[in-house]
């Protein structure tokens, strides 16, 4: 046995030069140098029999036959590499092309990998490398004649000799240094039949075949979505110690005047939504929920029901929106929703307000005289200060960090939290991202809605998707037409909207009213061009990514997407969530040029396929993986070194049922979650 959070100061090798680049790399201890796991394995009876295919990341061993530089508008480097099975592949670089024509002299054997492409023969863009010595060193077996690890290395650890040789000496060297003790309790070991820790770390690291590497990385899934659910037990017990300071009432007068006049019938969905939610507010410790419920589902109104269970106790109710545009629509829905009753005092704070009315609104909320105050991430500054909160309601809450919701939280007094979704995220990502959040599910649209009809068309019929929302307009309806714009390239994005309106306008549509929107605009500009469009005098709005989210005009029933092949899955669904919002019939065209990669034609085919954002949220989390879905950087989702949350969902369920079947209660594991999640700070808010 040894200690693995020791030093790498003891290991052979290590002076202060490579320390520090370690150290820079985020290794400092044996166990840190352990858990730097392979990103690949060379097996050489695996690369001889290699049939080489387009796109498939291969690693191969062979032997540089030339190289030349090709000068051009940018030069690039071309090393002939040949494979032991005799085939040729060109190796290319674009950066570094002197230093690698001198690195890769003619005859060196080397081993190389990365993605294998087709372009005038075979190729592989700035591959990983490595060079083996030219007789296979018999003393050195850790580095030839049996399955090589290959280690993710940089510039700067090659420098210093830790290419992925040299780190992998250091890793055999601390594998030799004795026994590594087990961390996971031996009964949960037995059950799952999972590798224990010290044969895990010798089987990733030195394996014998590659079943032994699933064998081993299976573990380490495990022990990671293990600990990870010891953690949510950990922050749900301590939140049990929050007091609850603030209850809303079991019955609420507001809310059955509000549900004897609402226009519509209430789904059973969200009447149980409302019941759930409710039936938790009792508890002696405040409670945080997840609302999820695909585009149209009628979020807003549940939230708005459960709301006034705290108002009628004069408790503050906050709602959260990731843009004015949404701010504005909450608040003259809700205001509509409550116009046959006694002025509740409801609440609007924006950005970009003036000063004095900005104090008067500050003040009302203070002071309480404001019960709902609705709002953009203006609420987040520190001159918002509450009398009561209790309710914090975030609107399409993937659209804010963890710390955005945390700030917001801790504005009240231990408040209740309802985060709201409409982008259904897979169960699995759910359960680790918010497995310490009461989930509530919003499965059926209100009745009558039918599935948008989806369709995707090329430039070729681009007339004929004139003529049709020609045809809709005239009839009464309303369009949307989106164009991408990132951040990136926002400027360009802008400039390509603008055009594309002004070409409407003037020579597509002269005879339609057409209007304008997007986020660089003035408040009150969009302020007037979302009136004119909710009125129905702007018949169609050429408009960015700004709608993505929550709007709601139900007359509106076409949306033209142009582009769509720059847009992912999820996003796409939340575009079209802008139409079929009535019982009307809905349609929603995806342009894009000839041109599509194979991913974007997956992805486009989902969308006219499927209207269910749950199927096709499983889809983008196999095509994007989690955290390109989530969208935000700092969403809170853990990383994992080896687990990964769409192959291994059924490990996390297992570890997820195991980890609390246990209880919580040594102090030493305790202290070894803070240590592994340097967290303790969002109790709630994750
Ligand atoms: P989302 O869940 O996407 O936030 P909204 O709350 O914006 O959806 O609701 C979408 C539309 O459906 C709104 O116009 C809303 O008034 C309406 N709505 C909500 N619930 C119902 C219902 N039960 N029946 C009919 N229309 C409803
Ligand atoms: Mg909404």
């Amino acid at each position: 046995m040894f200690d693995v959070t020791q030093s790498l100061s003891n290991l052979k090798g290590i002076g202060p030069k490579r320390k520090t680049v370690l150290l820079e790399h985020g290794i400092s201890t044996y166990y840190e140098l352990l858990t730097y796991f392979p990103r690949r394995y060379l097996d050489r009876n695996f690369t001889k029999d290699i049939i080489l295919k387009q796109g498939d990341v291969v690693t191969l061993l062979g032997s540089i036959v030339d190289s030349y530089i090709v000068h051009g508008k940018k030069s690039r480097l071309l090393v002939g590499f040949r494979t032991l099975n005799n085939e040729r592949i060109n190796l290319v670089f674009f950066r570094g092309v002197n230093f690698f024509q001198k690195l890769f002299a003619i005859d060196k054997k080397v081993v190389v990998s990365g993605k294998l492409e087709y372009f005038r023969g075979y190729q592989i863009l700035h591959p990983e490398y490595e060079f083996l010595s030219d007789a296979d060193d018999p003393e050195d077996s850790i580095h030839a004649g049996r399955i090589i690890p290959l280690y993710p290395s940089t510039e700067a650890l090659k420098e210093d000799g830790l290419d992925s040789k040299g780190l992998r000496k250091l890793i055999h060297q601390v594998l030799e240094a004795g026994t590594i003790s087990e961390n996971l309790p031996s009964k949960f070991i037995k059950k799952r039949k999972l590798l224990g820790r010290d044969e895990a770390f010798r089987n990733i690291h030195f394996p014998d075949t590659m079943e032994t590497v699933q064998i081993a990385r299976k573990r380490f899934a495990y022990e990671e979505f293990y600990y990870f659910q010891r953690l949510l037990l950990y922050k749900q017990r301590e939140r049990q110690k929050v007091k609850r300071l603030l209850w809303p009432l079991p019955k609420s007068p507001s809310r059955t005047n509000l549900e004897k006049n609402l226009p519509f019938e209430l789904t059973e969905d969200q009447k149980s939504a409302v019941t759930t939610i409710l039936s938790k507010t009792n508890s002696d410790s405040p409670s945080a929920f997840l609302l999820q419920g695909d585009v149209g589902s009628g979020k807003t109104i549940t939230a708005l029901l459960v709301g006034l269970h705290y108002i009628d106790n004069h408790i503050q109710v906050v709602f959260l929106a990731p843009t004015e545009i949404l701010a504005r629509q909450h608040y003259q829905t809700i205001y509509k929703f409550m116009g046959n009753m006694p002025f509740l005092g409801i609440e609007l704070l924006l950005g970009g307000e003036n000063k004095k009315t900005r104090a008067e609104k500050l003040s009302r909320i203070k002071t309480g005289e404001s019960n709902i105050i609705i709002g953009t991430h203006s609420l987040l500054q520190e001159d918002v200060i509450f009398s009561d909160l209790g309710l914090v309601v975030i609107d399409e809450q993937h659209k804010f960090g963890v710390d955005q919701r945390e700030t917001i939280r801790a504005k009240g007094k231990n408040p209740d939290i309802l985060a709201m979704t409409a982008t259904p995220i897979p169960r699995t990502l759910c359960l680790t991202l918010y497995g310490d959040l009461t989930l509530v599910n919003i499965k059926t649209k209100p009745k009558g809605r039918k599935p948008i009809d989806t369709r995707w068309y090329k430039e070729d019929r681009r007339a004929g998707v004139y003529n049709s929302i020609r045809k809709y307009v005239s009839s009464g309806r309303q369009c949307y037409i989106v164009y991408p714009l990132v951040e990136e390239s926002e400027k360009v994005d802008l400039e390509s909207c603008t055009v594309a309106y002004e070409n409407l306008r003037t020579t597509v549509f002269p005879d339609l009213k057409i209007g304008l929107l997007h986020g660089k605009m003035k408040s009150v500009e969009k302020e007037s061009v979302m009136e004119k469009f909710k009125s129905g005098e702007i018949q169609i709005l050429v408009t960015t990514t700004v709608v993505e989210v929550g709007v709601d005009v139900p007359n509106a029933t076409i949306l033209v997407v142009e582009h769509a092949e720059r847009f992912g899955i999820s996003q796409l669904h939340q575009l079209r969530g802008r139409v079929g919002r009535s019982d009307l019939e809905s349609f929603c065209i995806l342009m894009t040029g000839d041109s599509i990669s194979e991913e974007g034609r997956d992805r486009l085919e989902a969308l006219v396929a499927s209207n269910d954002g749950y199927y096709l949220a499983e889809k983008d989390l196999a095509i994007r993986g989690p955290g390109e879905l989530l969208g935000v950087k700092q969403s809170g989702l853990p990383e994992f070194k080896i687990a990964d949350l769409v192959v291994d969902r059924e490990l996390l369920d297992e570890a997820k049922e195991d980890a609390s079947s246990i209880p919580l209660d040594d102090p030493n594991e305790v202290s070894e979650l803070r240590i592994r999640f340097s967290e303790g700070k969002f109790l709630f808010a994750n």
